[in-house]
């Protein structure tokens, strides 16, 4: 009698949610987006694992919207693609998905096309926080992830992150540099990256990635299941916010990346100006030790105005110690001067530390923040008097800045600065052990070449200077196929291993540029750029059969910036709109707003 009460009571409630949220799931199905599914969303760590999904999702400029299973009960397949293009499920705050939810998502796939990214460990959990003996997804990512291991072993382990080929990393967006000759993603002074996975088993996937280190066994990394009903699933087995929040952004990138554009084929803001790559030469003149090295490379044309560099300079005219005299010296007419008055026309000037490159590298922590202070504003300040514009850019010398200086320099109207973390990424709002420095300035991160960074840095480790070739040519086809940005950083040298790097970089660039797939530019005009397009709010809705309408709002003006659709290759379309230039490039339309409006409505209607 009581249960039966208690039951009606809770059916009375469902039938009223249930109500509601068919009322918000029966407007406008038209808008296409990405659902981003949280179960659970209480402790710290699952409020930063969502937070960092959102915010390379914002960055990345696919629409999405958060979706929880209470939401999603009593919805059909059919219904929920016809809401989300894709589904992203996060780890972590996914692990106790209720079984109805799991059945959805495999009906969403199976039966209705839809595209689901799995991360991790969705659906291993029971209710009570107990592991379930096989996860309810796994036969529908076709892997048996989170496999209940013999004694002695550990369910979660480290191991590598190899691509089954060369081609296939850089396919799934892993920027050149960051495979090494086993396909394995390695990074800038540590070699091959060890990552967090389960133990798992491939059934009927296609594995894109595994790891066989001493302990992998072949286990599966990334793997790809596609449907003949469209759909699609790609399983990562890492936590790949959880790299996001310690200063790892490309592995979280380079896979929701992969999978919203080559599998869902989601429409997005393309985070470049102009829709184009963009590439970074980031120098740093550390001290009065490269008067010569300038020389040289001034004397055999390496700066040129239309490969505009990041150019960063430590000012002062000492370096290890008070008056030693070994710095730069910027406003000296004998030491920094002339130099800085000919640089800048060749770029961005921006401050490399502050005053005295390694006093302040050795002493930043520990000095009083307003001694401190002092020096960065020495530094700029000595910049300003001889170029007479404001210094934009910062990078630090030897290793990572305290978050208070992020704070000041932001004050001092920097909006973009070089950064040691995330590499091989574009450019990002970094988290280092859950800090975070805010959404005004964008950091840089270095594109290195396996283990090495700067030009110096490769011929110290006898790297072939072919090889070096090869990599830019890479780098610089990688940022313009992908359209997206990518900073390389190195100091002047004369010596003829990096004049001949710096020049084969600029002969590729200057080649791919004059066709218009890439720009280069200093950091600084793309943080402008990436600020004013975060602005951008835009829709995209299906009209009929392979029509689409779009809408573009942004009140610091649309210049620039790119919307992409896909349509498929081969197909005859118009763009009906006024000053919008479109390009079709492997089954995407492009299409770039080239006048200084604040609203844009197009259409693009098949042809034919
Ligand atoms: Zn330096």
């Amino acid at each position: 009698m009581f249960n039966k009460k208690v039951s009606a009571s809770i059916l009375c409630l469902l039938s009223i949610t249930t109500i509601l949220i068919h009322a918000s799931w029966s407007g406008p199905l038209q808008t296409i987006q990405v659902g981003l599914l949280i179960s659970n969303c209480k402790t710290e760590q699952e409020k930063l694992i969502l937070a960092v999904y959102e915010q390379l999702l914002k960055e990345e400029g696919f629409n999405y919207r958060i979706i929880t299973p209470g939401e999603l009960v009593g919805q059909s397949g059919e219904n929920l693609k016809k809401h989300f293009e894709a589904l992203v499920v996060p780890e972590y705050v996914n692990s106790l998905m209720p079984s109805e939810i799991a059945e959805l998502i495999n009906t969403y796939v199976l039966n209705n096309g839809g595209k689901a990214m799995l991360v991790f460990d969705p659906a291993t959990k029971f209710p009570d926080g107990e592991q379930r003996q096989a996860p309810l997804l796994s036969s529908l990512a076709g892997v048996r992830y989170y496999q209940p291991v013999s004694a002695g072993k550990e369910l979660i382990y480290f191991g590598y992150w190899c691509f089954v080929s060369a081609e296939k990393g850089r396919e799934w967006g892993i920027t050149p540099g960051k495979l090494d000759q086993d396909h394995a993603v390695n990074s800038y002074s540590y070699g091959k990256i060890r990552f967090e996975h389960s133990r798992a088993v491939n059934i009927d996937a296609r594995v894109i990635a595994f790891d066989n280190g001493d302990d992998g066994e072949n286990n599966p990394v990334i793997t790809e299941k596609v449907y003949e009903s469209g759909g699609a699933v790609v399983y990562a087995n890492m936590p790949l916010g959880k790299y996001k929040l310690c200063s790892d952004d490309l592995t979280l990138r380079s896979v929701l990346r992969t999978f919203l554009i080559d599998y869902a084929k989601v429409p997005r803001l393309v985070n470049s100006p102009g829709g184009k790559g963009g590439v970074v030469l980031n120098l740093h003149i550390c001290s009065g030790a490269y008067f010569r090295a300038l020389l040289v490379m001034m004397m055999q044309g390496l700066f040129q105005p239309d490969l505009p560099l990041s150019i960063h300079v430590t000012a002062g005219p000492d370096t290890y110690k008070l008056g030693d005299g070994a710095g730069f010296f910027a406003e000296n007419r004998f030491k920094g001067r002339p130099f800085l008055e000919v640089l800048q026309n060749y770029g961005e000037m921006g401050s490399h530390g502050g005053w005295m490159h390694n006093f302040f590298a050795f002493n930043v922590k520990d000095l009083p923040q307003q001694k401190a202070l002092q020096l960065l504003e020495w530094n700029s300040n000595a910049l300003v008097a001889v170029t007479g514009k404001k210094v934009r850019e910062y990078s630090d010398p030897g290793g990572n800045h305290p978050t208070w200086l992020k704070y000041c320099l932001e004050q001092f109207g920097v909006n973009s600065y070089y950064y040691a973390g995330d590499s091989g990424a574009s450019p990002s709002h970094p988290r280092i052990n859950g800090e975070y420095g805010g959404e005004k300035m964008w950091a840089f991160p270095i594109s290195p070449y396996q283990k090495f960074a700067s030009f110096e840095e490769m011929e110290r480790g006898q790297v072939k200077p072919d090889e070096v070739k090869q990599w830019l040519e890479d780098l610089v086809n990688f940022a313009a196929d992908e359209k997206t940005i990518r900073m390389i950083y190195t100091h002047p040298s004369d010596t003829r291993f990096c004049l001949d790097a710096i020049r084969a970089f600029e002969e590729k660039v200057s080649a791919e540029q004059q066709k218009g797939r890439i720009t280069m530019a200093p950091m600084s005009w793309y943080a402008d750029f990436l600020n004013r397009s975060a602005k951008t709010i835009y829709q995209v809705k299906r009209q009929g059969t392979g029509n689409y309408s779009i809408d573009l709002e942004n009140p610091a003006g649309l210049k620039d910036i790119t919307v992409a659709i896909y349509l498929g290759e081969g197909v005859n379309y118009d763009v009906r709109s006024d000053d919008v230039q479109s390009v079709l490039e492997a089954g995407w339309l492009y299409m770039t707003i080239t006048s200084d409006c604040q609203r844009k409505h197009l259409d693009v209607c098949r042809a034919g």
